[in-house]
């Protein structure tokens, strides 16, 4: 496994073979196993009687030791894949899914991912830590049972490098937050708006990639999902995620949900890399969510340029009057 930058887009590509992931012989390796000695990155509570529970993934494409060994060959650059690849399984339950999780159970799934985030940060090799899920076969989840993915990478993800730059150019030339702008724009007009719950939103954006893609988004200003403001209430954000996801679960066979977050930003000396001085002000943390619909109208992308056939007006004002309960 190797990564490879490609000169043109400046992206980083992860390239090698990559073993099919375990499962069914041995059953499944995320349920409780009093007999695996493999070890717990983080169980919530501690011990046997875990709720949540991040163990290494068995086969990771990226690998905690060694450096980047970020060398040239000729005129392309190259590097190793050091990083982190963890599964936070969410539930002892095998056939139990997060959007049937009680709120205090979805937030303990948020305090895992919070908790791992801060941690790897802390790793100043690792340029940007997120957190996904893939629910469902069509998303390419690697196990039924219900889990989400951790990787710390030594490079930022091109989708992430677009955000971060436009929401600096964005603050550089109105002083102000991109994200807030949009949510403060969104709010007035109530159109893209499915729900909120206390400082928390969930909307469809302006130019949705997919049809019913819904962001979930704080409304009051913070960078850094694993850092919640002062008086924060992650209940209130576990409460909005649970709801989202039963509605989207009604249109939708499967999804990939993905935590946007602020970067790392020290360096190895501990200091803020000089060009992200406004990060704290100009980013704004938010979960991104793009269903998988099975439509006769496609939507796909075409060369490179997303082919939506629903527009997010009509996908909000579809979501919001699905009943999340029922
Ligand atoms: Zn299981
Ligand atoms: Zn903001
Ligand atoms: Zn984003």
């Amino acid at each position: 496994m190797e990564l490879r930058k490609d000169p043109i887009t400046r992206s980083w590509v992860v390239v090698g073979h990559r073993e099919e992931a375990p499962t069914g012989a041995e059953g499944c390796p995320l349920c409780p196993n009093p007999s695996a000695k493999s070890p717990s990155i983080l169980a919530i509570p501690p011990g046997v009687d875990w709720q949540v529970r991040v163990v290494p993934h068995i086969d990771p494409l990226y690998r905690i030791e060694g450096d980047t060994g970020r060398k040239a060959e000729g005129i392309f650059d190259r590097m190793q894949p050091i990083g982190a690849h963890e599964v936070i399984v969410e539930t002892p339950e095998h056939s139990r899914q997060l959007s049937e999780f009680s709120d205090e159970a979805i937030e303990r799934v948020l305090t895992a991912y919070a908790s791992r985030i801060a941690d790897l940060k802390r790793d100043s090799r690792f340029k940007y830590v997120t957190v996904f899920k893939n629910h469902g076969v069509l998303a390419g989840e690697e196990w039924p049972h219900s889990h989400s993915q951790l990787t710390a990478a030594a490079f930022v993800p091109r989708r992430l490098k677009y955000e971060l730059r436009a929401a600096r150019e964005w603050f550089r030339e109105k002083e102000r937050c991109v994200f807030c702008d949009i949510l403060r724009q969104e709010e007035k007009s109530g159109k893209r708006i499915v729900d909120t719950q206390g400082d928390y939103a969930a909307m469809c954006p302006y130019a949705a990639r997919v049809p019913y893609e819904t962001w979930l988004i704080p409304r009051k200003h913070n960078h850094l999902f694993e850092a919640p403001g002062l008086g924060a209430n992650r209940l209130h954000f576990a409460a909005l995620l649970g709801r989202t996801l039963r509605r989207l679960e009604k249109v939708s066979v499967a999804y990939h949900m993905v935590v946007h977050t602020a970067p790392n930003t020290r360096n190895p000396k501990g200091q803020l890399a000089g060009y992200w001085t406004t990060l704290a002000e100009d980013f704004h943390w938010h979960i991104e969510i793009l269903p998988i619909v099975q439509t006769r109208s496609k939507s796909y992308s075409i060369k490179e340029v997303y082919f939506n056939t629903l527009l997010p007006e009509q996908a909000a004002e579809h979501l919001r009057k699905l009943d999340p309960n029922a």
